[in-house]
């Protein structure tokens, strides 16, 4: 599996150069001098702009052209922004850009009718617009990250059309806080608002602890002092595969909103100063949590798609298409230090009379446990293919070559020792006929198969239920 999550890491390590990608943004709002004002500020941090004067015209746009990120007004002539907000959000076409809504004297209820109505953030003017940016830039390359895993998912075809919303349920939430008092605060304030578990940890030990032992979907983090830096903690939940997906909510002091932006930049998923109002980190903590639900349902379906691609569904081995690209990478790595590689092609004998006589799917059960029996005879180091229909590819790196022959011949015996059960408790005898080469130095894999192909030929010649070993 390891070429896979390494293929998909790729698509997770963008997000750094993605900052220099200038986003597409729609600014929404009625008065022409506001709209200005906020363009020209965003302009200036190289987004490309388009503009709306309504929250209907702003709907038209998104559904018809690119954009990135939509940065909506609340108060608005017809629809306001909540409602436009709400729509983006039903329409499957939109479904997925952030929206930032930014209004004026912003009261803490609206805040949250606007973090309900499906906005990523809500922001007060007159803004900071160098933390607007800051939050605007992790927003894109969310989406961004979001849109590449969708396009797999499109382009996968073995897979359904990929979700819309995903709604987040049975959370698992653990509160990093030294106080006991914040801990329990927290946890009695949110605990109305979410469906969640929580969790709590006091130190770095106990997180430590609570990390080896747990698996969560978001963090907050809250009132920490020395030898514990918000920051870094972060850091390090962003480095780590199994959390690396969670949301990350911090609390900052207000003298500490440099550092909210530092973590913007670098992940964090949202923040909220303290002292908190708890139904507001609620609301934001709502909206991380679908986002996560989201993206984990769309990677692990993009992941499982992936291994269908790699793997013959019948065996559950590494398809024909797949091996070419191991089997370079081994020689690479082997050839060098003068270590062997070894190839068998197998093939079962007389297969054609078992589906005759049986049927196509007991001819596929022996097929199965064929595939089986080799998995179990081998080390894991070795790779074990279907190279389609009842012929078979075993390579086995580093194996000595005086070796070889007798792994092939213990191969041949654990097929034929055992009859294969078929259904209604009948069983048969199956064997099966090996060709062998060990590759010389210098010789190109293609040409280390044609050898054992050739092998396996003068096996079958031989009477099957053979090991042929082919020369030099
Ligand atoms: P030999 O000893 O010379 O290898 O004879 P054989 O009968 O094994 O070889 P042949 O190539 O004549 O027949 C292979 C058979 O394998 C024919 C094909 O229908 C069957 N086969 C190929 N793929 C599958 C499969 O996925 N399931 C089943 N049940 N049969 C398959
Ligand atoms: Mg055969
Ligand atoms: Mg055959």
């Amino acid at each position: 599996m390891a070429p896979i999550t390494g293929a998909l890491h790729s698509v997770y390590a963008k997000p750094d150069g993605g900052s220099d990608m200038p986003g597409r943004l729609l600014v929404v709002d009625d008065l022409p001098e506001t709209r200005a004002l906020v363009s020209r500020k965003l302009s200036e941090a190289y987004f490309d702009i388009v503009e709306a004067a309504s929250g209907e015209e702003a709907l038209r746009i998104a559904g018809s052209q690119e954009i990135d990120l939509v940065v909506l007004d609340i108060l608005l002539p017809g629809i306001d922004g909540f409602e436009t907000c709400r729509r983006l959000r039903r329409n499957p076409d939109t479904q997925h850009i952030p929206v930032v809504m930014l209004s004026e004297l912003l009261q803490n209820a609206q805040k949250i009718e606007g973090l309900e109505s499906g906005a990523d953030d809500v922001v007060s003017k007159p803004c900071d617009y160098a933390a607007l940016v800051t939050r605007i830039k992790s927003l894109t390359r969310m989406k961004m990250v979001m849109d590449e895993l969708r396009l797999r998912h499109a382009c996968h075809p073995c897979l359904p059309p990929a979700p819309g919303r995903v709604e987040y349920t049975d959370a698992s939430i653990l509160l990093i806080c030294p106080e006991e008092a914040g801990r329990i605060g927290i946890r009695a304030a949110l605990t109305p608002h979410l469906d969640a578990i929580f969790e709590e940890a006091a130190d770095a030990g106990m997180l430590e602890h609570r990390l080896r032992h747990g698996n969560y979907d978001a963090f907050v983090i809250w009132g920490l002092e020395e030898g514990m830096d918000a920051i870094h903690i972060a850091s390090q939940l962003r480095a780590r595969p199994e959390t690396r997906h969670a949301a990350l909510m911090l609390v900052f002091g207000d003298e500490e909103l440099d550092h909210a932006h530092m973590a913007l930049d670098m992940g964090i998923a949202d923040y909220v100063t303290d002292p908190p109002d708890f139904e507001e980190l609620a609301a934001r903590l709502k909206v991380q949590l679908r986002r996560k639900f989201y993206s984990d349902q769309l990677r692990i379906s993009v992941e499982s798609s992936m291994t269908l691609a790699v793997t013959d569904p019948l065996t559950g081995l590494m398809n024909r298409r797949h091996v070419n690209d191991r089997l370079q990478a081994m020689q690479d790595r082997y050839s060098p230090e003068g270590r062997g590689i070894a190839a068998m092609i197998l093939d079962l004998d007389h297969f054609k009379e078992v589906n005759d006589t049986w049927g196509h799917p007991a001819g596929d059960a022996v097929l199965k446990e064929f595939a089986r029996r080799l998995s179990h005879s081998l080390r894991g180091a070795d790779l074990v293919a279907r190279l389609g229909g009842e012929e078979f590819l075993v390579i086995m790196p580093g194996i000595p070559p005086q070796d070889v022959q007798k792994v092939a011949e213990r191969l041949r015996n654990a097929i034929q020792r055992d009859d294969f059960a078929l259904c209604c408790s009948q069983s048969i005898e199956v064997t099966v006929s090996i060709g062998v080469a060990i590759h010389n130095r210098g010789e190109a894999v293609s040409d280390l198969l044609v050898r054992a192909d050739r092998a396996l030929y003068s096996a079958k010649h031989a009477g099957r239920n053979t090991v042929t070993l082919s020369a030099a």
